[in-house]
């Protein structure tokens, strides 16, 4: 791995020269809000942001995209263009935070599996270079990283890894072979020296201290496993508006619809995010809803991230953003439930 030193005030001159050569998907501020989005005329990338609006998984499995276009004649439905050839431009997602980057390596583990291979997102996922930031100075008191697996400096999924030291430089890690192929980009830059690895480590650890919300996350496991009709359920979606936006801001969920669009004798098949808050989501074409409530519908999502995915992959399907408990309109916070899950099992042990 290769590490340099390059001075803060270069950063701009490396997203231009970035940006000259790729695509380059990076947070922007718009209006009070940092969001990722490709960089256009005149957009400045923000170094210096909590955590953005979007989650950047956006550039993987966008929000909504056309997954071919055909044509209706005489001997049925013809093909006109799409697949994954459509998706594969090489591009750079810049400055994404560790948590967000951890959201990739889980998604992988849907849409990159031996068995069934989503071409859409393999395509973009292989096709960009991850630039990540670390959280030098942890965002927000929602951010819970390091109680789900995460770190504010973990460079797992990242292909380089930027870090601000203190003073006027920034460390840059080259961590795989695509992100050494953009090493010529950056510069001018010096190899890093060992104190600047070592104030690295201690920015790292200083970054973990600051971490105040700790949840037992990786514990509740073992309860959900034999609760799924416990009292529990009944209360936590009361105040539940049901309006997804926990879905789909969270940087984890992966739920989509597949519907045609046909005007004419031409059409095109889309997909869209979907999300488990919404009765919809599971309604059957008979009228059948195996999921009638909002209490099933809650019992779903935390089942869903902190034992199905478990379950299958072994990992919890939540990386401790925070945007969920940040933007949900009735303030129903999933590191409060969590922590009930786990003064229930407290409490179940004394008995
Ligand atoms: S954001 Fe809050 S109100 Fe909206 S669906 Fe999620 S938990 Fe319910
Ligand atoms: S569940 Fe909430 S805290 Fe966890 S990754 Fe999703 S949005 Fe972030």
């Amino acid at each position: 791995m290769k590490a340099r030193l390059i001075e803060k005030t270069a950063l701009a001159g490396v997203i231009d020269k970035l940006r000259e050569k790729l695509p380059v998907y990076a947070p922007v501020r718009e209006g009070r809000r940092v969001h990722f989005k490709f960089l256009g005329e005149g957009d400045t990338v923000q170094l210096e942001y909590g955590n953005s609006g979007n989650a950047p998984k956006n550039l993987f499995f966008p929000h909504t995209e056309t997954l071919m276009r055909f044509t209706r004649t005489s001997r049925g439905h013809e093909l006109v263009d799409g697949g994954p050839s459509d998706a594969a431009r090489e591009m750079v997602l810049f400055g994404v935070r560790p948590c967000d980057v951890r959201s990739f390596t889980l998604l992988d583990y849907v849409f990159d599996q031996d068995k069934y291979t989503d071409p859409y997102y393999v395509a973009r996922r292989r096709a960009t270079t991850v630039i990540a930031l670390a959280c030098v100075e942890p965002p927000y008191s929602t951010c819970f990283c390091t109680s789900v697996g995460g770190h504010p400096a973990l460079a797992e999924g990242a292909d380089i890894m930027l870090t601000q030291l203190d003073g006027d430089h920034c460390l840059v890690e080259f961590l795989t072979p695509k992100g050494e192929r953009l090493a010529e980009l950056f510069a001018p830059a010096k190899e890093a020296d060992k104190k600047s690895l070592k104030r690295r480590e201690e920015l790292v650890e200083a970054a973990v201290e600051k971490i105040k919300s700790e949840v037992p996350a990786a514990q509740i496991k073992d309860w959900l496993d034999e609760n799924f009709e416990h009292p529990f359920w009944d209360k936590i979606h009361q105040s539940c508006l049901g309006c997804g936006t926990c879905t789909y801001l969270c940087p984890t969920c992966h739920c989509f619809d597949i519907r045609d669009e046909e005007e004419g004798d031409q059409g095109i098949r889309l997909r869209t995010w979907d999300t488990c808050m919404y009765a919809l989501y599971t309604q059957e074409t008979s009228g059948h809803n195996p999921r009638p409530s909002q209490k099933q519908r809650w019992r779903q999502r935390l089942m869903h991230k902190f034992k199905y995915f478990v379950d299958n992959f072994r990992e919890i399907s939540c990386v401790g953003c925070g945007r969920c408990v940040v933007n949900c309109p009735v303030n129903i916070d999933i590191r409060k439930l969590i922590c009930d899950i786990g003064r229930l099992m407290e409490k179940g042990e004394e008995e």
